[in-house]
């Protein structure tokens, strides 16, 4: 068996495969897509000590650095189950294997739920957008969309309003489902316009670039079309723990509940990064919280009993 097997191959995984091998142990790491969300990233301007990067470029120095060490790397190999045992915990595949860890941090992650219309998919990364901390500063003095009513749209909206030049928010219900206060706040913004009763249709572009949004007034049918270069998708970040269900505890949002150290709520498994409750999802957070995951793992063998 593996001392620390991680599931899961983004920033978060990767981190904590380099601190586990870092202490000598046995290390495996199970990815479906090694690198993770970062794979579809373009610019990455936030990550601490590296002024620019882009995904693909970061990933591949994940990978870099993970092989590096005595790490045994299995790609696009998807975890199906969880079973934890007195001794050992399992982690089935996909492909019917089986692997065994003293401890297993869990690192799936997590990804953006789209809205599912024409110009979505072609426009990602060229206006399309699912992250206000890391892509507001691209739209500075331009105009955008979000999508979504709820905190994190009002959130995303309040927080671009001080950067770009108007911000459109479209909600799909009669009302915005955001926390009242965070609705006030938005209100008293002079470059908003809240538009509920809205139902996305279309983003439009020029086949290189978005500029514009379309959607349905659904109490009259009606058609609009707003001139912009930007859309944020704002209708909720799902975390991977569809194959967790009945294991570890998770969230109403479905997110693994873990506590300071990364420990969920079964001893010897670990979890860390943008499929736990950690607040706020980003790159930097993910390695840190993989860091922790690995050392927690390391501290749980060190008093486990010696067999
Ligand atoms: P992920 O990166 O989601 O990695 C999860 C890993 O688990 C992947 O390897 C995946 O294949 C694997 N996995 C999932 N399910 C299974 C399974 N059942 N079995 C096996 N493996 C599985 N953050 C920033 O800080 N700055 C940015 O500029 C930035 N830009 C972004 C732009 C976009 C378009 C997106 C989508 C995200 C962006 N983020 C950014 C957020 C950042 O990418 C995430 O916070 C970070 O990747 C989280 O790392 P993670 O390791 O927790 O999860």
């Amino acid at each position: 068996p593996y001392d620390v097997l991680i599931v899961g191959g983004g920033p978060a995984g990767a981190a904590a495969a380099i601190y586990a091998a870092r202490k000598g142990i046995r290390t495996g790491v199970v990815a479906e897509r090694f690198g993770g969300q970062v794979l579809d990233t373009l610019a990455i301007e936030n990550f601490v000590s590296v002024k620019e990067t882009e995904g693909p470029q970061f990933a591949t120095a994940l990978e870099q650095h993970v092989k590096a060490y005595d790490v045994d790397i299995m790609n696009v190999q998807r975890a199906e189950q969880l079973i934890a045992g007195d001794k050992l915990i399992e982690v089935k595949l996909a492909n019917g294997g089986v692997l065994k860890g003293k401890t297993v941090i869990l690192s799936t992650g997590a990804r953006w739920r789209e809205v599912n219309v024409p110009g979505e998919r072609e426009y990602r990364n060229h206006g399309v957008a699912y992250c206000p901390h890391c892509d507001g500063p691209l739209f500075k003095g331009k105009r955008v969309s979000v999508i979504g009513g709820g905190n994190s749209g009002v959130e995303a909206a309040i927080d671009l309003a001080g950067l770009v030049q108007h911000v459109t928010l479209l909600e799909f219900a009669a009302e915005l489902k955001a926390d009242a206060v965070l609705v006030k706040k938005l209100k008293s913004l002079p470059n908003v316009t809240i538009v509920t009763s809205a139902q996305t249709t279309e983003i439009t572009g020029d086949g290189k670039k978005v500029n514009g949004i379309s959607y349905k007034e659904r109490e009259t049918g009606e058609v609009r079309h707003v001139e912009l270069e930007g859309v944020f998708v704002q209708i909720g970040l799902v975390p991977n723990t569809e194959w967790l269900k009945g294991t570890v505890a998770l969230s109403k949002h479905g997110e693994i509940e873990i506590d300071a150290k990364g420990q969920t709520s079964i001893p010897g498994v670990f979890a860390a990064g943008d499929v736990t409750t950690v607040p706020y999802k980003q790159i930097v957070i993910a390695v840190g919280a993989g860091a922790t995951a690995a050392l927690s793992a390391f501290d749980h063998l060190i008093r486990s009993s010696v067999d």
